[in-house]
Parts: C-alpha cells; sequence; structure tokens
C-alpha cells in the first residue's frame, strides 16, 4: 500500500499509510468537506472506531458521487478489497456468500478509499453469527416529535430494562433519533431475541399509545415514535457508533452517557468536526464497562409475553 502522486505523505508518522485516490473530491457538497476530510475523519477516531466493527459482518453505504447523489448499500464482499476480510456465511435463501469483516486499521482505510461513508455492523459477530451480542432499540420520532420526547423515550426504555436487570447503552444515530443498546454476554440466539424486541416494542406502545408505535407502517407516526425492533434480526445491522452519516453536515453516531443525554439538542448533534473535539477530551469511552457485563434474557423469559 504505497501513496499515489496525489496523496502525498502524511506528516503524522504515526498515521497507517494507505492509498487514497480524488483527495480532493467532493463529499459533502453543502460544507464542501472533501474525501481528504473524510478519510483524516476516520483514521482520526480510529482507535475509538475500530472496536466497534471490527470481526463483525459490516454493510456499507458507499456514495461514489458524495451525499446528495444516489448512494447504495453494500453487504457482500468485492473484488480488490486486499485488507478485508470476506466471511462465508449463510443467507436467508440458503445460499452461502462473503461478507466483509473488518480487522484493522488497514481496512477501514480501504473502504474509505473505496468511498464508503457510512458503516453498519450486524449485532454478532462473524465467528457466531448466530449469536446476537448486542439489541438495537432504534428510536425514530414520527412527524411533530419534540426531543425532549426521544429523550424521554430512551430513558423509559432504560428504565425498564433496568427492572428486568439488564443494563443498557445509548448513542445518537447521526440523524433524527437515539439507538438503546443493550449488550448480551453470553450472546443469544436471534430466534429469542427477535422476539423479545418485538414483545418489548409492542409493550411500550400498549402502555403508551400516543407515545409509541411498534408497526413498520408509516402511517401512524405521526406525534409518534416508532420503536423500531427490526434491527434485530440475523444479517440485521444498525449504524456503528462514530460512523459519518452521508446526510447534511457530515453528522456523526455517537455514544452517551446516560447522564449527558439531557444536554444533547439533537440526533445529528455531533458531526465530523466536533465529534473528534470531543473524544480528544476523553479518558474513557462514555460506554465504559459495557465488554464486562455479564446478562443475558434467559432470567427475563416470557415475561413480556413475547412467544415466537
Ligand atoms: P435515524 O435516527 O434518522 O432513524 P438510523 O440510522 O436509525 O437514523 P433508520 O432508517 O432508522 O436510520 O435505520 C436503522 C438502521 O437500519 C440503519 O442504521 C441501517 O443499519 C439499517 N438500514 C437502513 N436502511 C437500510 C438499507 N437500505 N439496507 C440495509 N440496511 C438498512
Ligand atoms: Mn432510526
Ligand atoms: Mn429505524
Amino acid at each position: 500500500h504505497r501513496s499515489t502522486a496525489a496523496d502525498p505523505p502524511d506528516e503524522d508518522p504515526g498515521r497507517a499509510e494507505f492509498r487514497l485516490t480524488s483527495p480532493t473530491r467532493i463529499v459533502y457538497p453543502d460544507q464542501g468537506i472533501t474525501k481528504r476530510q473524510v478519510a483524516d475523519y476516520y483514521s482520526s477516531v480510529m482507535e475509538w472506531f475500530l472496536p466497534e466493527i471490527a470481526g463483525r459482518p459490516v454493510s456499507l453505504l458507499r456514495c461514489t458521487q458524495g451525499v446528495g447523489r444516489p448512494c447504495f448499500f453494500q453487504k457482500h464482499h468485492t473484488a480488490g478489497l486486499e485488507n478485508v476480510d470476506a466471511v462465508k456465511l449463510k443467507e436467508e435463501a440458503g445460499n452461502q456468500a462473503d461478507y466483509l469483516v473488518v480487522r484493522d486499521a488497514a481496512a477501514v482505510m480501504e473502504l474509505v478509499q473505496f468511498n464508503a461513508l457510512e458503516f453498519h455492523p450486524w449485532g454478532a459477530h462473524a465467528d457466531a453469527p448466530d449469536r446476537a451480542d448486542r439489541i438495537v432499540f432504534d428510536l425514530d420520532p414520527g412527524p411533530n416529535v419534540a426531543w425532549a420526547d426521544v429523550v424521554d423515550a430512551a430513558r423509559k426504555i432504560r428504565g425498564l430494562l433496568e427492572q428486568l436487570g439488564l443494563a443498557s447503552f445509548v448513542r445518537t444515530s447521526g440523524g433524527k433519533g437515539l439507538h438503546v443498546v443493550l449488550p448480551l454476554n453470553p450472546g443469544c440466539d436471534w430466534d429469542v431475541v427477535k422476539p423479545f424486541a418485538h414483545g418489548f416494542a409492542d409493550a411500550m406502545a400498549q402502555t403508551e399509545p400516543l407515545k409509541f408505535v411498534a408497526t413498520a407502517t408509516k402511517k401512524f407516526r405521526t406525534g409518534k415514535i416508532f420503536i423500531d425492533y427490526l434491527r434485530n434480526g440475523r444479517g440485521a445491522t444498525s449504524v456503528a457508533s462514530f460512523s459519518l452519516r452521508a446526510r447534511d453536515g457530515a453528522p456523526v453516531a455517537m455514544p452517551l452517557r446516560w447522564d449527558e443525554l439531557g444536554r444533547v439538542k439533537s440526533g445529528a448533534a455531533f458531526d465530523i468536526d466536533s465529534a473528534p473535539r470531543r473524544m480528544k477530551r476523553w479518558k474513557a469511552h462514555p460506554w465504559e464497562g459495557i465488554d464486562a457485563i455479564r446478562q443475558d434474557l434467559d432470567q427475563v423469559g416470557d415475561l413480556l409475553g413475547a412467544d415466537a
């Protein structure tokens, strides 16, 4: 992996060298943010970002013509990716396909060179794809929902999970909403996780039908928050913490401590500039301790009427 003429070696000797073509190409037209700046972002947050996706199948949102032009989701490995592992996994149709698995910084930077802007991991590792180790409750506010209500919804989920003895974590999506993340260790089969997440969302919608919906149809969502439980199945993804979003303003999905959620103004409160500034001050990840937590769904059983 050598530099090209268009890509002079970086001043920072600690930075892994990688090939970057068209570094001056504009990726975010409204902000004038270039491909070089996107690459600089990912290398500057690498120590935090890499663990979020390493070893998991990951889907990419690739934007070859920049934000505002059509982007496409890619979940399969393709020719030309030298640093990204191809891991064979079975698909719903019964066939096998090569999935993308990142293991190091060089793989991330190769994908950036391939115009990947967003990174969306599975809630499972590639070596145990049938065992979920992260459940994501994706809070999607419909039209006319105040941000304070999205925050309240996240806290409500946290409180309900706490009653079940389960610790959870929160992040901004970089878009409209929040994600509440529930780690499982040991991991749990998707056929347990999926009905649990669905039953949990249904229970919230039944208890407070004016605030929450748990059905995927869009028409009943005005003024309500959709508790999107559909992120929780084999092959489903949600955006990685620290991933850029292909949306105006170059926002970033940002993990938070629960005690700082009240000071955050929106799902897109952090962006390509403010995120690294915030992270430079960190001594610890806002989700510090998540990997040491031992909890699973065994003790929950059918508490929520979540029968498959
Ligand atoms: P927002 O807060 O604006 O809802 P979000 O990232 O939660 O941002 P959603 O539309 O709720 O966006 O989608 C949730 C997740 O579903 C995404 O993060 C992504 O991983 C997955 N997803 C969305 N669109 C696609 C797609 N076309 N193909 C595959 N997965 C997708
Ligand atoms: Mn969402
Ligand atoms: Mn959603």
